[in-house]
């Protein structure tokens, strides 16, 4: 996937992607291939001005590089909640930015001059990317999902990814699919993510009595587990899987899809995930025009930010 293509021409793009744990950054070219990888652990425990000064080392880095003159636009793809009519950003696992307009910030230094800066979310950024040249290619009417940690996730609608008003459009961690579930940290309660995500799957796992043989106590290690056909640690996936499948077939019977893509950590986990999930939704999705939904794995793995971003300045 980072092979140059001769065949490449038109504008370039520099896409910064702002998590959690790392800021990534790189220039993509108009075929979606990615040069001048730059990428800085993020210091998201430090003050915000802390994280802003990371985020313009990985600019300054790119600006160093020989093609940089020919760049036309910036695209940011952070950790959300984001709020892209207000330009800003408050990302969950980095608590010195609430509210922070991460958008007129690097619009603001010196090495973007007039560039054009475009602000996504990061379940915004994965659809656009996974649209643009992965597993969602060709597709109008997708639902592309992150399981990791959270669930996040974004929607491609009548050919385009539609980040909505704020720039969440599509945030399936969030909608409720327990009642009178758990409560969760937004506010509600019974959220996809306190299901489906990789916490949950461990969380659910080890309260079932599962046991972890080494120190890993995440998914990974409960997916390992469920491969070897240990039973607690088959329904902690069944149960993710479940949960998955009432809020895509939700969301089918809502917009209409035809296509959902799904990555993360989670996905790795390989059948043990997908094999759940295509009974699952033979359970929920019932209605004659959300049956038969075409579940793929996402194909740009951690790139997909960076892609996402990219594509978003087109
Ligand atoms: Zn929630």
């Amino acid at each position: 996937m980072t092979t140059p293509s001769p065949t490449a021409a038109g504008p370039l793009f520099a896409a910064v992607d702002v998590g959690g744990t790392k800021i990534a950054g790189a220039l993509v070219d108009s075929a979606g291939t990615l040069t001048h990888r730059v990428q800085l652990p993020t210091p998201a425990r430090e003050p915000g001005a802390e994280v802003l000064a990371a985020v313009h080392r990985v600019l300054e880095r790119l600006a160093a590089a020989p093609r940089w003159g020919e760049v036309t636009a910036v695209g940011i793809g952070s950790a959300g909640p984001v709020d892209l009519a207000r330009g800003t950003v408050s990302p969950v696992n980095i608590p010195g930015w609430r509210e922070f307009p991460l958008g007129a910030e690097v619009a603001a230094h010196p090495a973007v001059g007039t560039r054009r800066v475009t602000l996504a979310g990061d379940g915004v950024a994965m659809a656009a990317a996974e649209h643009w040249r992965g597993a969602a290619r060709g597709a109008d009417n997708a639902l592309c999902l992150v399981v990791s940690t959270g669930v996040g996730a974004g929607l491609v609608l009548d050919g385009a990814v539609r980040p909505g008003p704020s720039g969440n459009a599509g945030h399936l961690g969030h909608i409720t699919v327990d009642l009178d579930g758990e409560p969760c940290p937004c506010g509600s309660r019974g959220c996809l993510e306190g299901l489906a995500s990789g916490t949950a799957i461990a969380r659910r796992a080890l309260a079932g009595g599962w046991r972890p043989a080494g120190a890993d106590r995440s998914a990974r290690a409960v997916a390992e587990d469920a491969r070897a056909g240990h039973p607690v640690a088959l329904a902690a996936f069944d149960r993710a899987a479940q949960a998955l499948a009432a809020g895509i077939a939700a969301t089918a019977a809502l917009v209409d899809l035809r296509r959902v893509v799904i990555g993360g950590g989670v996905a790795t986990a390989g059948p043990v995930l997908f094999e759940p999930l295509a009974r699952q939704l033979e359970r929920y999705a019932a209605l004659s025009y959300v049956r038969g939904l075409e579940v793929r794995r996402a194909e740009l793995g951690t790139d997909a930010g960076l892609i996402g971003a990219a594509a978003l300045c087109r």
